[in-house]
């Protein structure tokens, strides 16, 4: 079977693709630029005979995957921007997120009558109340939405924008289905902070991804403090990546909405992981208050993506322990 992966140049795509050619798949991934795809290429290079890539410069354009999608069996949309310093909040994240999502479903519609289930990378983003802060005692399922949209009148920064722009961009694969009645099912995953060794194409450390950087400022000296919380959960990318397969190949994940989520964190924590297995990098990682007890705020209710799909979710000691060993090959 062919799978196809957009937005195949990105940190969680790759461990995606990973995850599916190990399967046994073959993977057709879509990128936007020629550059892009020899990256891509370079990551799986032991699995060049089961990839190959499309390249789809704009997913603002309806038309744009009608070609890609040809043939394939199944379809994973990773492709969004996610950047949290956008400042033309409608080009840079609202039209990409909520145009892609709707060119992807239309192009499938239409050109692929084998693809039974397309699974979307959502986020928590799509899930969690920005209005609300850490909502101590509340705990998160998946039948809460952001209600922060793009169009609302709220006062958008960059990072409510960001999370509005996943929202509507869930929102819109949801109408999707309810008006077209299209012959394929969805699943929306919808993961918190997403960190794990980095296995795409990275040149320089200005060039990581968004989570990545997240934790990589953590160990190259620019925090003096331990950072204040933005959002209290994450999850393995090994994880987050098993969960989009286990995804595909349920079938009672039709149509379903999953929080895909470890357990919750605080940077406190990952600095004292950081400073306990790396000696070396205590004079560039924030001290704080060592074993400082987690604070209270919201939770997360996992249960259905660990009854449904089976998932079982590494705990923060491994992840931050391979993500910086993975982050200091950029040093
Ligand atoms: P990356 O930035 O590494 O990946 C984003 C991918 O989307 C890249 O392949 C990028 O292509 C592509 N992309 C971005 N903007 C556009 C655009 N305008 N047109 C076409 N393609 C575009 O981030 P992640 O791997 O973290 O993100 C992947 C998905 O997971 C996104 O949908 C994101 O919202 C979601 N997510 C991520 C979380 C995290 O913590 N990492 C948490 C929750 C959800 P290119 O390489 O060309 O820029």
């Amino acid at each position: 079977a062919i799978i196809l992966v957009t937005g195949a140049s990105g940190f969680i795509a790759s461990h995606v693709i990973r995850a599916f050619l190990q399967k046994g798949y073959n993977v057709r991934g879509t990128v936007r630029s020629e550059k892009s795809a020899a990256g891509v290429r370079k990551t799986h290079s032991q699995y060049a005979e089961k990839l190959s890539l499309v390249v789809v410069p704009d997913m603002t354009v309806l038309t744009a995957f009608d070609e890609a999608v040809q043939g394939v069996d199944g379809v994973v949309h990773l492709a969004s921007p996610f950047i949290m310093n956008a400042t033309d909040f409608e080009n840079e994240l609202f039209v990409p997120a909520i145009q892609g999502t709707n060119a992807i479903l239309t192009s499938i519609q239409k050109h692929s009558p084998n693809v039974t289930r397309v699974v979307i990378t959502s986020s928590f983003g799509a899930v969690v109340d920005p209005t609300k802060g850490d909502r101590p005692g509340y705990t998160y399922t998946e039948a809460d939405w952001n209600p922060i949209t793009t169009t609302s009148t709220f006062p958008h920064n960059a990072v409510t924008a960001y999370l509005a722009s996943k929202t509507c961009a869930e929102q819109a694969a949801w109408d999707f289905v309810e008006s077209q009645k299209p012959s394929f099912s969805i699943t929306t995953l919808c993961p918190p902070l997403v960190y794990g060794p980095v296995i795409h194409a990275v040149e320089t450390p200005a060039g990581l991804n968004t989570s990545s950087a997240d934790i990589y400022r953590l160990i190259n000296g620019s925090e003096k403090t331990v950072p204040p919380m933005a959002f209290w959960a994450f999850v393995d990318v090994r994880d987050a990546a098993h969960a989009h397969l286990r995804a595909f190949e349920t079938p009672e994940a039709a149509g379903q909405r999953y929080l895909v989520s470890g357990s919750s964190y605080t940077y406190q924590q990952i600095c004292d992981i950081i400073r306990a297995k790396f000696p070396a990098l205590r004079d560039s990682t924030p001290e704080g208050a060592p074993g400082e007890p987690i604070p209270s705020a919201y939770k997360l209710d996992t249960r259905k993506v660990v009854n449904e799909l089976g998932m079982k979710f590494r705990p923060l000691e491994e992840t931050v322990t391979d993500t910086v060993m993975s982050l200091l090959t950029l040093k």
